[in-house]
């Protein structure tokens, strides 16, 4: 069975010997509760890498102080078997004080792309993000690190992050997976009860009803908002944080589809916060 390490020296050792032996060696940031959308990027990661690295870490600096730090799923045993399935090489699951001593106190904060979106309700959250995903890198070094597309605007700060910091790693964005009905899936749909859990393919719906839109040569992106936002506030059980069509790089708002777009919505389901997006790609 695929081995689990808890400290950073174990994982540094391992690389090492593996980079002496002239492996290439990728990386895949997980919080665990691991699903098929998790799998697809440990899959495109050792299609290209002799050696894969999976990270299991819920990360307390990325979560707000009443988000859902305490109750996020875990099931380190399933997650094990996946990465076994997977062919992952080494799973690193730290501690917090692992990542964290007592008096820890640098931290990798963007201004910018991490203030809109998600960025709005969850204020601490990309700091967290930014933080902890650059420990991994300058810890595990990878060769490539592997992101789901699912959270768009983690992708594109991850990728910016790289490119401000000359952070020598390649980052590979990797599709959303989705639920047969076209519920993105995600380890928080497992708080969602029967009826949620029906209520939130509204966000699937709504998903595709703004593609159709811009297929059929919708541009205004107000009034495609506001179709979407329709669907959604059909369902009784779904009330929307935000949803916006931005510049797929930049993330700032556009008013016109004239470029490619990023049509990103976050959707409470009950209590439970669900994200969706889709982008819609122009060639220049
Ligand atoms: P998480 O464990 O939720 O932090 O996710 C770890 C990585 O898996 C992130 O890069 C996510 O974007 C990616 N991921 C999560 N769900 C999906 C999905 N349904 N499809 C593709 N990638 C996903």
């Amino acid at each position: 069975m695929v081995q689990i390490v808890k400290t950073i020296q174990e994982v540094r050792e391992t690389v090492k010997a593996w980079k002496r032996a002239g492996d290439q060696v990728a990386l895949v940031p997980t919080m665990g509760f691991l699903h098929e959308g998790h799998q697809s990027l440990m899959n495109a990661a050792k299609a290209a890498n002799a050696r894969v690295v999976v990270s299991i870490f819920v990360n307390p600096m990325q979560f707000g102080p009443t988000e859902d730090l305490a109750s996020y799923p875990r099931d380190l045993d399933k997650d094990q078997l996946l990465c076994q399935q997977s062919g992952v090489d080494l799973i690193f699951h730290p501690d917090a004080d692992e990542m964290y001593s007592p008096d820890f106190c640098s931290f990798v904060d963007m201004t910018g792309l991490t203030e809109g979106l998600c960025g709005s309700s969850r204020p601490v959250h990309f700091r967290g993000v930014c933080t902890v995903v650059s420990k991994l890198f300058n810890i595990v070094q990878p060769d490539r690190a592997y992101f789901g597309q699912k959270d768009a605007q983690q992708l594109a700060v991850i990728r910016r992050m790289v490119r401000d910091l000359n952070i020598d790693v390649q980052v590979i964005g990797c599709p959303i997976i989705r639920e047969q009905d076209g519920l993105a899936k995600s380890s928080r749909n497992s708080y969602l009860n029967r009826e949620e859990r029906q209520a939130a393919l509204c966000l699937h719906a709504a998903i595709q009803s703004g593609q159709q839109l811009i297929q059929n040569g919708a541009k205004d992106c107000q009034k495609i908002i506001t179709q979407m936002s329709a669907l959604i506030n059909q369902q009784p059980l779904a009330k929307i944080d935000y949803i916006s069509i931005v510049d797929a790089e930049t993330l700032i708002p556009v008013e016109q589809i004239t470029r490619s777009v990023l049509c990103a919505m976050a959707v409470y389901i009950g209590k439970t916060r669900l994200i969706d997006n889709f982008i819609f790609e122009i060639p220049n």
